[in-house]
């Protein structure tokens, strides 16, 4: 059998993508190299992950919203948070909140009674946000792919593949299998992006961050709670984590040259400890650990031929900011309805080209971001001056209102404005005239189509007709994920047929 498309890597990004490709309508087999394990280090606080307004959104239009907001940490709801010490203190969400943060820049926390939550676009999230452990979304977004019928095949590794009259040959697990397209979801350190001959240029990392669940024969000499700073860098205990053993979590400056693949050493995590800590205190037993860094890189191209890449294959940069799950995600979901209707030859080749020029900006966005962050990090004593001018904006309601909307990654557009406003944005979520919500459609992956024009014979299955409650007149097209392709004040046929035949192909 040839599949339509071989992904790479049931990461988040990888099963987000397959997922994305059934609704498309294509065949899809992911390779994930790792056994079907659960993974201690994507549990509970040790593997939260911040999710951002695109991500939401995401989960929102395909209806996954209620799953993954049951299983996160904490949820800042969809009413502005509420004020600084407003929380019981009782659960982590109170804990979170009650603290009166929202999140960090390099560290330095935001207040939540800093940010103006009345700025339009802050005000107009209305589904909240919150953190979740990476493995509970990698459990429900894998039930989600198999309920759509993906193929799923665990303890695989692709290391190898050719492409050859139009077909991609992939070696993986001692054997071959065939595909129209392979795309590469495979992580950082990823092969396909490695074997295909993508350049991956950036900066070198200067910053390492080791976490791992341990026992400490004396863990009195820690503090607990809060990140502890030192001239070294800082390191954090406890927190969140669950079960006997805590987890400690370091955060270096000036080391960042280390061998990655390598796996993180009792002695190796042990030394960070007493570096940052200041202490002799020693590691009796480490039951997992983990290592990153700020090495920031991103390919300048996403395609080669038949080959993709997506998520941390395509960009790497520091956790800092909370941001590459998200980037991550926003990937598949660009990607998935393009390469569904090319490989079903609906579509020309070129609307897969608009995937890199569509994301690769965002991603060189949020680079800048966190290399911000982590260049604010280092510990010398400009680097404090600058910190301490830093620390005074987010002090401030313009400055901690910025910031917390780049965290949430509002703004994020494909498209200058055009005629009308949102063209390029995420479509807001209308009132409709049948008494639904926009965001109730397109549940399939259809495009939607707004306004009084009917749509022409031959579209049906791939899109939705609606009419805005508020503004019937007004003509739009909603692709697939969401985002606003085209928009009129006063739509004809003929526009609304190329906007059409641009986006998904042929009738
Ligand atoms: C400490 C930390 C905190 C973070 N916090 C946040 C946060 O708050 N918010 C946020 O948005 N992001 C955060 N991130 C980043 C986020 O975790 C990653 O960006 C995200 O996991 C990338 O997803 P992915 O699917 O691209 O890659 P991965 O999650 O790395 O998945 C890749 C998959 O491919 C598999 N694979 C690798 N090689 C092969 C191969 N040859 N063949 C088959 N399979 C293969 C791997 O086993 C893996 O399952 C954080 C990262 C770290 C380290």
């Amino acid at each position: 059998m040839v599949f339509d498309v071989v992904v790479a890597g049931a990461g988040p990004v990888g099963l987000v993508l397959a997922a994305e490709l059934r609704l498309g309508g294509v065949s899809v087999l992911v390779l994930e190299r790792d056994p079907d394990r659960v993974n201690p280090l994507k549990q509970g606080s040790m593997g939260a992950r911040g999710l951002n307004l695109p991500s939401v959104f995401a989960f929102h239009r395909r209806g996954l919203l209620p799953a993954v907001r049951s299983a996160a940490l904490m949820w800042a709801g969809d009413e502005p948070p509420p004020a600084a010490g407003g929380g019981a203190g009782e659960s982590e969400e109170d804990e979170f909140l009650g603290g009166g943060f929202i999140g960090h820049f390099s560290g330095i926390p935001i207040r939540i009674d800093r940010v103006d939550w009345a700025d339009p676009d802050l005000a107009s999230n209305g589904l909240g946000g919150g953190v979740i452990a990476q493995q509970d979304l990698l459990d429900i977004l894998l039930a989600r792919a198999r309920e759509l019928g993906v193929e799923i095949r665990f303890d695989v590794s692709v290391t190898g593949f050719a492409e050859e009259g139009g077909e991609v040959r992939v070696e993986a697990g001692g054997s071959q299998v065939s595909a129209r397209w392979l795309v590469g979801c495979d992580g950082g350190r990823s092969t396909v992006r490695r074997l295909a001959g993508f350049d991956f240029p950036g900066t070198a990392p200067e910053m390492v961050g080791r976490a791992a669940i341990v026992d400490l024969d004396d863990p009195a000499q820690l503090s607990t709670g809060d990140w502890v700073e030192s001239e070294r860098g800082s390191y954090v205990v406890g927190g969140w984590q669950e079960g006997p053993s805590p987890r400690v979590h370091t955060v270096e400056y000036g080391g960042g040259e280390v061998d990655r693949s390598a796996p993180v050493t009792v002695e190796e995590m042990q030394a960070s400890l007493r570096r940052v800590s200041g202490t002799d205190v020693a590691i009796t037993k480490m039951h997992l650990g983990t290592r990153y860094t700020d090495n920031t890189r991103q390919a300048s191209t996403y395609r080669k031929g038949r080959v993709l890449i997506a998520g941390d294959a395509a960009h790497v940069h520091s956790p800092a900011g909370a941001q590459g799950l998200n980037l991550g995600l926003g990937d598949a979901m660009n990607l998935g309805w393009k390469l569904a209707a090319v490989a079903r030859k609906l579509a020309p080749e070129s609307l897969v080209d608009t995937y890199t020029a569509e994301r690769h900006p965002i991603g060189a966005g949020v680079q800048l971001w966190s290399s911000a962050q982590s260049a604010l990090g280092r510990r010398d004593e400009r680097t404090a001056a600058l910190r301490s001018v830093v620390e005074d904006l987010l002090d401030t309601t313009a400055g901690a209102t910025y910031v917390v909307k780049r965290i949430f990654g509002v703004g994020q557009r494909y498209a200058p404005p055009g005629d009308l406003p949102f063209v390029g944005a995420l479509a807001p979520d209308l009132d409709l005239t049948d008494g639904s919500k926009l965001s109730d459609h397109g549940r399939s992956g259809e495009a939607l189509v707004l306004g009084p024009v009917p749509v022409s014979e031959g579209w049906e299955g791939r899109v939705v007709s609606l009419v805005s409650r508020d503004h019937p007149e007004v003509g739009a097209l909603v692709r697939p994920d969401g985002y606003v392709a085209w928009a009129s004040a006063s739509p004809s046929p003929g526009e609304l047929d190329a906007a059409l035949t641009r986006w998904l192909g042929r009738p």
